[in-house]
C-alpha cells in the first residue's frame, strides 16, 4: 500500500478526495495546492502523508485518529481508508466499514460548526447554514413542541372547569363537587406552570446553541470575504451584520413560542364546535378577517422596518466616519456637513419610527376590536343555542373562554407575519453577500509551478460601471525577479500592486500565482505567499508585538529580535517604556509615518513571503533606515520575488526589470540597465523592451 500511494494516479485520487473533503468542511482548496502539499508530505505511510498534508493546509483543524466504534456525530464527515482507497464517510451508518476501522476526523471544536459548513449551498449559503443548524437541533424543537401540546391541553381544563361550576355546582350549591373540581384545576395549573418552565428552559438552550453556531459561521464568512467583495462602507457592512441579527431574532425569540401555538387555534375552535356546535362559526369566520389584517400590514410594515435598519446603519456609519476621520474633518472644516447629515438622518429615523409604531398599533387595535366582536357574537349565538336546548349556560361560558384563546393566538399571528417578512428580506441580503463564486475546477489538472505571477487580460475599476482604471493585457513575472514600478502620481501603481496581492477583484481577466487564480485560492495560502506593504501602513489597537505578529505562526523571540534588528526597529522599540508590549492606538495614531512603515516591513520579514509587494517602501524613511531596508531586500533568497513602486532613482538600482505605468497602462517593460540611460517616466513613449511576456 505504501508504494501504491506514491503512484501519480493514486496521488491524484487522494488529492481529489482531500479537496472534496475540504469543500465539505467549508474550505476552498485548489488542486495544485493539494498536489504540492501532498508531495511535500510523502511519508512512511499514506495515512501519515494525508494527515500531515491536512495539518499543513489547515493548521487549526488537525485530523485525529478515531476508532469507528467510538466516533460520534460530531466526527462526521470523516476520512477513512477502505481497501487502500481514501474515502469520505458521511455518517457512522454507511455500509462497508468494519467496526475496528480507523477514521480520520478533525477534533471537534465548536460543536455545531461542522454541519453548517457541510450544508453550504452554492447560491444561498446563509439560508443553507440556517437550515443545517435547524436540522441539527430538531430534537430540541420536537421537545418544545411536545411541551406546547401539553400547555394548550391544560388550557382547555379551565374552560371545562367553568362549565362544570355553572352547570353542576351553582344550581344546587354542591360543595363536594366544587372542592373536587377546584383541586383538579389547581393540579392542572401547577402542571401548566411546570411545563411552561420546562419549555422556557428548552427555548433558551435552543436559541443559545443556534446563536453560537450561526454567529461563529457568519463571523468567519464575513472575515473570509475578499476586501472588495464587502460593501463599500463599513456602515453597510454593519447594517448587513444587523440583518443577521434580525434573522436570528426571528429564529430564537418568543416568536417561536407563538408559532408553536398556531396549530392550536384550530384545536380550540374544534372544542367550541364540540360544546356549542354553531357557536364555532363565530371564531371560524373572524379568523380569516384577523389573518387578512395581518397580511395587509405585513408588507408595508416590513418595508418600514427594513428602512429603519438601513437608516440606523447609515447613521452609525456617519458617526464612525466622523469619529475616525475627526482630524482631517477639522482640518478641512467639513464638520458642518457631517452635522447636517447627522441631523437629517436622525429626523428621517424618527419619522420612520413614528410611521411604524402607528401602523402596527392600528393593526393591533383592529384585531383587538375583532376579538371583542368575537366575544359578543359568541354570547349572542350561544343564547339562541341555549333557547334551542342544545347548550347549557356553563357550556356557553366554556365556549367564550375557548374562543377568546383562539382569537388571542390569531392576533399574535400578525406579529409573526411581519417578523417573517423582515427576516426573509434580511436572509436574502445575507445570501447575496455571502455567495461567492465557487471553485469551478478549471485547474483540476494543473501542475505545481513555482510562484510565477501572471496577469492575463486584467481590467480593474474601483467602482462598478466605472471605466477601467487599470488594464494589463498580459504580464508575466517569473519567480525571483526584482521589479521596480515607476510612474506619476495617480498612474495606477498602487492599484497594480493591490491586484497582485489579491486585494481587488478584476472586472475581467485573472491574476495567478503559481497557476492559482487569486480569486478562488485559499486565503490562508495567499496571505502566506504574498506579503504586501501598503503605501500607508495602518496599525490596529493592540501591543506592538501583536501588530508585528498577528496572523503569523508565532515567531520565536529570537526571530522577532532578528527581524527588528534587520529593519532598525529595535532602536525604536528600545526607547519605548514597555518595549514590544507598548500599547499602540488604533490606526497607529501617535506613531510617525516612518515608524509605521518600518513596522510594516518588519512584519514582512517575519512573514517571509514568496512574493514581496512594496508600495513606496522608502516614502517616509530616513537615509539610514532606507539603507537597512535595501540591504535586507538584497539579501533575500534568489527565488523570492520583489516588486516595489518608487519615485527614487536610488531604488531602481535594486531591480533587474522596470515597469513604467501611466494612466493605468503599462507603457514600458524594460531591463533596468536601459532605464539608467533613458529617463523612464515619459508617458506615451514606449521604450523598446524585451521583458514583455
Ligand atoms: P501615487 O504615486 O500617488 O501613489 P499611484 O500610481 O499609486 O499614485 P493609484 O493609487 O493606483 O495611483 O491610483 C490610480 C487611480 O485610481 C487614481 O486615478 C485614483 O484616483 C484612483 N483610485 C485609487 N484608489 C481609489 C479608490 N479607493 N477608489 C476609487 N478610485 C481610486
Ligand atoms: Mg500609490
Amino acid at each position: 500500500m505504501t508504494e501504491a500511494v506514491f503512484e501519480p494516479v493514486r496521488l491524484r485520487q487522494i488529492g481529489e478526495t482531500l479537496r472534496a473533503y475540504a469543500a465539505r468542511r467549508g474550505h476552498l482548496l485548489a488542486a495544485s495546492e493539494v498536489a504540492h502539499t501532498l508531495e511535500r508530505c510523502l511519508g512512511v505511510s499514506p495515512e501519515e502523508s494525508v494527515t500531515t498534508a491536512w495539518t499543513i493546509l489547515f493548521p487549526h483543524e488537525a485530523l485525529g485518529r478515531v476508532p469507528l466504534s467510538l466516533a460520534g456525530r460530531e466526527h462526521f464527515p470523516a476520512l477513512c481508508w477502505r481497501n487502500g482507497h481514501l474515502e469520505i464517510l458521511a455518517s457512522p451508518g454507511e455500509g462497508g466499514v468494519a467496526d475496528g476501522d480507523m477514521l480520520y476526523a478533525p477534533f471537534p471544536a465548536g460543536g455545531a460548526r461542522a454541519p453548517v459548513a457541510e450544508a453550504e449551498d452554492e447560491g444561498r449559503p446563509a439560508s443553507a447554514a440556517i437550515r443545517a443548524v435547524l436540522r441539527e437541533h430538531w430534537p430540541l424543537f420536537a421537545r418544545i413542541g411536545a411541551a406546547t401540546v401539553f400547555i394548550n391541553l391544560l388550557a382547555v381544563v379551565s374552560s371545562i372547569f367553568a362549565m362544570q361550576v355553572y352547570d353542576r355546582v351553582v344550581p344546587n350549591f354542591s360543595y363536594p363537587t366544587l372542592w373536587a373540581l377546584a383541586s383538579g384545576v389547581l393540579l392542572a395549573i401547577l402542571f401548566d406552570l411546570a411545563f411552561k418552565f420546562v419549555r422556557l428552559g428548552l427555548m433558551e438552550a435552543t436559541s443559545k446553541r443556534i446563536d453560537e453556531a450561526l454567529s461563529q459561521y457568519f463571523f468567519e464568512k464575513m472575515m473570509a470575504l475578499k476586501l472588495d467583495r464587502r460593501p463599500a462602507q463599513a456602515s453597510m457592512l454593519i447594517g448587513q451584520i444587523r440583518d443577521y441579527e434580525s434573522v436570528k431574532a426571528f429564529l430564537t425569540s418568543s416568536t417561536l413560542f407563538a408559532m408553536a401555538d398556531m396549530p392550536f387555534i384550530l384545536f380550540f375552535i374544534a372544542m367550541v364546535a364540540v360544546l356549542g356546535n354553531y357557536v364555532a362559526l363565530v371564531p371560524l369566520c373572524l379568523l380569516p378577517v384577523c389573518i387578512g389584517v395581518g397580511l395587509a400590514v405585513r408588507k408595508p410594515l416590513a418595508r418600514l422596518q427594513n428602512r429603519q435598519v438601513e437608516e440606523n446603519a447609515l447613521r452609525q456609519g456617519v458617526m464612525i466616519e466622523a469619529v475616525s476621520g475627526a482630524e482631517s474633518l477639522k482640518a478641512t472644516g467639513a464638520e458642518w456637513r457631517f452635522g447636517a447629515l447627522w441631523q437629517r438622518l436622525t429626523r428621517d429615523l424618527a419619522d420612520n419610527g413614528e410611521r411604524m409604531r402607528k401602523l402596527s398599533s392600528q393593526a393591533q387595535y383592529i384585531s383587538g376590536a375583532f376579538q371583542q366582536l368575537a366575544y359578543v357574537l359568541v354570547l349572542v349565538v350561544g343564547v339562541f343555542r341555549i333557547e334551542a336546548g342544545e347548550l347549557t349556560t356553563g357550556g356557553l361560558i366554556a365556549c367564550s373562554i375557548l374562543a377568546q384563546r383562539a382569537m388571542g393566538s390569531t392576533i399574535q399571528l400578525t406579529g409573526i407575519l411581519v417578523q417573517w417578512q423582515h427576516a426573509r428580506h434580511a436572509l436574502h441580503v445575507l445570501d447575496r453577500l455571502l455567495s461567492r463564486p465557487g471553485d469551478d475546477g478549471q485547474r483540476a489538472g494543473s501542475t505545481v509551478e513555482p510562484h510565477d505571477l501572471v496577469l492575463e487580460d486584467v481590467h480593474y475599476a474601483y467602482e462598478e460601471g466605472q471605466e477601467s482604471i487599470l488594464a494589463v493585457p498580459s504580464l508575466r513575472i517569473p519567480a525571483g525577479q526584482r521589479i521596480a514600478v515607476l510612474g506619476r502620481n495617480g498612474s495606477g501603481k498602487s492599484t497594480l500592486l493591490r491586484l497582485m496581492a489579491g486585494l481587488g477583484t478584476p472586472a475581467q481577466g485573472v491574476v495567478r500565482i503559481g497557476g492559482l487564480d487569486l480569486q478562488v485560492c485559499r486565503l490562508g495560502w495567499l496571505r502566506q505567499t504574498v506579503g504586501f506593504l501598503p503605501q500607508e501602513v495602518r496599525l490596529f489597537g493592540g501591543t506592538l508585538r501583536e501588530n508585528l505578529t498577528l496572523g503569523l505562526d508565532q515567531p520565536s523571540e529570537e526571530r522577532l529580535r532578528e527581524a527588528l534588528r534587520a529593519t532598525g526597529l529595535d532602536r525604536f522599540a528600545a526607547r519605548l517604556p514597555q518595549g514590544l508590549d507598548t500599547q499602540i492606538r488604533e490606526g497607529g495614531v501617535g506613531l510617525s509615518g516612518g515608524q509605521k512603515q518600518l513596522i510594516g516591513i518588519t512584519r514582512l520579514v517575519l512573514q517571509q513571503p514568496k512574493i514581496w509587494l512594496l508600495d513606496e517602501p522608502s516614502a517616509s524613511l530616513d537615509r539610514e533606515s532606507e539603507q537597512l531596508v535595501q540591504t535586507l531586500l538584497k539579501a533575500l533568497p534568489p527565488d523570492v520575488t520583489v516588486i516595489f513602486t518608487t519615485h527614487r532613482m536610488g531604488w531602481v538600482e535594486l531591480s533587474q526589470r522596470t515597469l513604467v505605468v501611466d494612466d493605468g497602462r503599462i507603457r514600458a517593460d524594460v531591463p533596468t540597465q536601459q532605464v539608467r540611460s533613458q529617463p523612464p517616466a515619459q508617458p506615451g513613449r514606449r521604450i523598446a523592451g524585451e521583458g514583455q511576456a
